[in-house]
C-alpha cells in the first residue's frame, strides 16, 4: 500500500520524500557529536529551563518576542462540529469574549462557518485575554479580529492577489498512462481531468498504446510569488493510435475542439473509471481485445470485484435482472437507435424503467453467471447490431453557439499556438 502511494506521487513529492529521509539518516550520525560538544562548551544543564526560541513573522511578534514573557500565536485546528465557543473554551477564553469576538462587525460572521481541517491562530495575553484572532478564510484572503478596547473587537479581511500564470506538461506512453502523466508532473487532479475531457473520445481504460502520448497547458496560482494550487487544464491534446484530439477550454467551461465542436458526445468510450483497470500493455498484447471482440461481441474490463460501472449515456432501463449466463446485468436504450449491455455485476445499482443520466452509478465489476473471474461485459448495439464501442462512429457533438463562434475561434487560435508552442519548447529540451 505505502509503496503503491509512493508511486502514485508525482516525482516532485518524491524527491521531497527522499530529501526528508537523507534528513533523518544524516541526524542518525550527528547526536553522539553534539552531545560531546555540548558537554564540553557547559552551555546546557540537566533540569534547568531554557527559554526556546519563537519563530517570528512580523516585527511585532519580534517586540514581543525581546520581551520576558512573549506573546505567542497559538494555533487550533478546526474538527468536525467545532464552533468559535468550542475552540475559545479550549484555549481558556471565557463565553463573554466569544460573543464580543464574533459579534466584531459583518466580516466576524465568517467564523460561524468554519470548516473542519481549518485552523485558527489565537493571540492570548498572560492574563489569560484575547489580543488578537487571525483566520485564513482561502489562499487569499484571512480575516483578522483585534481588540480595540475593553470589550470590544475590530474585524477586517486582508486579500492577497492571486495571480494565475500557464504551464505545460507533455509525455509519452511507455506502458501506462498513470504512470506517464506522473512522470510529466502533472497532478493527480489534472491526470484525471484530462481523461474526463478525451473521455468521449478515447477510451483510457483499453484503447490506450504504447506511443500515445500528450500535450497539456493548464494554470497555476500563485500568491505573493509563492505557488498555491493547479488551476484548470485550458488546452490539451491527446494522440492516440495516431488519431490526434485536441480540446480547448471556453468561458462556459466546457472544452471544444478548435473547430467549435464541444467534446462531450452522447456516449463515454468506456463505462469504467481507467483508473480502476488494469492497465498493463503487456499483459494485453497476450489476449488481444480486438480478437476476444469478435469472439463474443463485447469488450471485458477485467476490474476488482465492486469497481463502480456507468452508464455510457443519457437512457432508460430496459432490463435490470438476474440469470444464470449473464449474472446481473443491466441494458439501458438510449434514443430510438441504440443500446448497451452490461453483465457479470456482483451488484445492480438501478431498477427497470429508470431514466439514467451519463456518467451515472449503475452497478458493481462482478463475476456472476458464466464468468471465470470479476469483469465488466460491455456490448453496445446500433439499430439491433452488434459493434465496438471503443471504435463505433457516433453521432457529431453539437457546435458551439453561432453567438459565441468568433470569441470563441480567437480563443482557440492563441491555445492551439500555446500547444504548438509547448511542443517546440519540449522537442528543443530533448533534442
Ligand atoms: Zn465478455
Amino acid at each position: 500500500m505505502v509503496q503503491r502511494t509512493l508511486k502514485r506521487l508525482p516525482t516532485k513529492h518524491k524527491a521531497l520524500l527522499s530529501g526528508f529521509a537523507l534528513f533523518f539518516l544524516l541526524l542518525l550520525f550527528i547526536p553522539t557529536e553534539s552531545a560531546k560538544a555540548s558537554k564540553n562548551s557547559q552551555i546546557l544543564e540537566v533540569g534547568k529551563r531554557y527559554d526556546v526560541p519563537l519563530i517570528v513573522n512580523t516585527p511585532k511578534q519580534l517586540a514581543q518576542a525581546l520581551d520576558d514573557e512573549p506573546l505567542q500565536w497559538q494555533t487550533f485546528k478546526v474538527t468536525k462540529g467545532d464552533t468559535l465557543a468550542k475552540i475559545f473554551k479550549r484555549a481558556k477564553l471565557t463565553p463573554q469574549e466569544t460573543y464580543y469576538v464574533s459579534n466584531a462587525g459583518k466580516d466576524a460572521k465568517r467564523l460561524l462557518k468554519m470548516r473542519p481541517g481549518q485552523s485558527l491562530q489565537l493571540l492570548i495575553d498572560d492574563q489569560g485575554k484575547l489580543e488578537s484572532l487571525s483566520y485564513e478564510l482561502s489562499a487569499t484572503q484571512t480575516l483578522h479580529i483585534k481588540r480595540q478596547e475593553a470589550n470590544s473587537f475590530a474585524s477586517s479581511i486582508e486579500s492577497k492577489q492571486l495571480d494565475t500564470r500557464l504551464n505545460y506538461a507533455q509525455g509519452e506512453i511507455k506502458n501506462n498512462f498513470w504512470n506517464a502523466a506522473v512522470k510529466a508532473n502533472l497532478s493527480e487532479k489534472h491526470i484525471m481531468s484530462l481523461a474526463g475531457i478525451f473521455g468521449w473520445d478515447i477510451d483510457f481504460a483499453l484503447g490506450l498504446r504504447e506511443g500515445d502520448s500528450f500535450n497539456v497547458v493548464f494554470e497555476e496560482h500563485f500568491v505573493d510569488g509563492e505557488y498555491v494550487e493547479s488551476g484548470k487544464i485550458v488546452a490539451a491534446e491527446f494522440i492516440n493510435q495516431g488519431e490526434a484530439f485536441t480540446a480547448i477550454l471556453y468561458d462556459d467551461g466546457n472544452y471544444y475542439t478548435p473547430e467549435g465542436r464541444s467534446m462531450r458526445k452522447s456516449f463515454l468510450r468506456a463505462p469504467v473509471n481507467f483508473k480502476y483497470i488494469s492497465s498493463s500493455f503487456k499483459k494485453r498484447r497476450f489476449h488481444p481485445v480486438q480478437k476476444r471482440w469478435k469472439a463474443h461481441r463485447g469488450v471485458d474490463y477485467a476490474a476488482n470485484k465492486g469497481t463502480p460501472v456507468i452508464a455510457a449515456g443519457d437512457g432508460k432501463v430496459i432490463r435490470s435482472t438476474y440469470d444464470k449466463y449473464n449474472g446481473n446485468h443491466v441494458f439501458i436504450q438510449h434514443g430510438e437507435k441504440y443500446v448497451t449491455k452490461y453483465l457479470h455485476f456482483t451488484k445492480r445499482a438501478v431498477k427497470k424503467g429508470q431514466t439514467v443520466k451519463q456518467g451515472q452509478l449503475i452497478g458493481y465489476v462482478g463475476s456472476t453467471g458464466l464468468a471465470s473471474g470479476p469483469h465488466l461485459h460491455y456490448e453496445f448495439l446500433v439499430n439491433g447490431v452488434h459493434r465496438n464501442p471503443r471504435t463505433v462512429t457516433l453521432p457529431k457533438a453539437q457546435p458551439i453557439a453561432k453567438s459565441k463562434a468568433a470569441q470563441f475561434a480567437k480563443i482557440a487560435e492563441k491555445r492551439v499556438s500555446q500547444l504548438n508552442n509547448t511542443k517546440r519548447i519540449m522537442l528543443a529540451i530533448n533534442r
